[in-house]
């Protein structure tokens, strides 16, 4: 008789998991781990199953502590020998989890997210069919090594290169500039390149209050309001630049200064492909002008990523340069 392998699926929440409470009202988180697997028996002739609920949170409500505990049950069960694991998750900041996931994973199993566009009494409702090929995917020798996977619309991406970027369609994932890393099909998984390298992951952090807020460069953006900002109660700046990373002249004056008392300032770049240059513009808010004024760009590395990048290493006590050199080297930064 053939073993199945064990996937450990954990259920947080997300439209996978919502239904309407009355008919014509709109949805709400409902559904645990268990019921999801249900409505999927399928799942059963590919895999043994261990499964837990750890939130039915929406995902702009997901917190830190949430991941740290589900990665902690995830941890646990490969330890018991799952041959992968399978987090269900709310599309909104799925790109997020995931990411922070991957950087905190240090196992060769895979961990695969999966949620759904549709809740399950919607026509065309995608869900089950994400689950089942998630399981697929998580149970497969083939996602080896990739770290954190994101599946959903029969499309397998990376943790680092997925976004969300369509707010309805059903293949609202891409990975653009890279592509997806592989597809399931048929009941099975067809990765398209092999694992790449990945550097040694973070440790787990101590504190789940992640003190870094976002703000996105536009036109006629002069960081004014950042003057009300006491430096001493965040943790550090994200600014999503316009660009290769460029902001305006009084911004840049205004990031310096947070600079100048201490703070950690990073700046993205707020397209979705290639991400920050080096040395390409030498105006006032280009970013070799950041560079010099001691603002580090996350090369590649989005805006949301970067933060999370930031906040494990402001956790494990990176030192400004150290974190320099972290967006350099892994992310082509500077
Ligand atoms: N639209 C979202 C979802 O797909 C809601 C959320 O992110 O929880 O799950």
């Amino acid at each position: 008789m053939v073993t199945l392998p064990v996937v450990a699926v954990a259920a947080l929440g997300g439209t996978i998991a919502m239904r309407r409470p009355q008919p014509g009202e709109p949805v709400t988180p409902k559904l645990s781990a268990d019921d999801l697997l249900a409505a999927v028996p399928a799942i059963k002739s590919h895999a043994q199953i261990v499964a837990t609920t750890v939130t039915r949170a929406p995902s702009p409500s997901i917190t830190i502590n949430d991941l740290l505990r589900a990665l902690q049950w995830a941890n646990e069960q490969v330890a018991q020998g799952a041959t992968g694991v399978v987090f269900t998750h709310g599309t909104d900041t799925l790109e997020e989890s995931a990411f922070l996931l991957d950087l905190l994973w240090d196992h060769p199993e895979p961990l695969v997210l999966t949620g759904a566009m549709r809740s399950s009494d919607l026509l065309g409702a995608d869900g089950e069919a994400n689950l089942y090929d998630a399981v697929i995917c998580a149970a497969s020798e083939h996602s080896r090594s990739y770290g954190v996977l994101v599946c959903l619309n029969q499309t397998i991406h990376l943790a680092s290169s997925v976004v969300k970027n369509d707010s309805h369609a059903l293949e609202a994932f891409q990975s653009p500039g890279r592509g997806p890393a592989g597809y399931v099909r048929e009941g099975a998984i067809e990765m398209l390149w092999p694992a790449p390298p990945r550097s040694s992951r973070f440790a787990r952090p101590s504190s789940e209050s992640c003190s870094i807020p976002i703000v996105e460069a536009s036109v006629g953006e002069d960081g004014a309001f950042l003057h009300t900002v006491d430096a001493t109660r965040i943790d550090a700046l994200v600014v999503a630049g316009s660009g290769v990373g460029h902001v305006s002249a009084p911004l840049a004056d205004c990031l310096e200064r947070f600079v100048d008392e201490g703070l950690v300032v990073v700046v993205a770049s707020r397209t979705e492909r290639s991400g920050t240059a080096r040395a390409l513009y030498g105006y006032v808010g280009s970013e070799s002008d950041l560079v010099r004024r001691g603002i580090i760009l996350t090369g590649q590395l989005s805006a949301r990523k970067a933060r999370l990048a930031l906040f494990l290493m402001i956790e494990a006590g990176y030192s400004r340069e150290a974190i320099r050199t972290y967006f350099q080297h892994q992310w082509r930064g500077n």
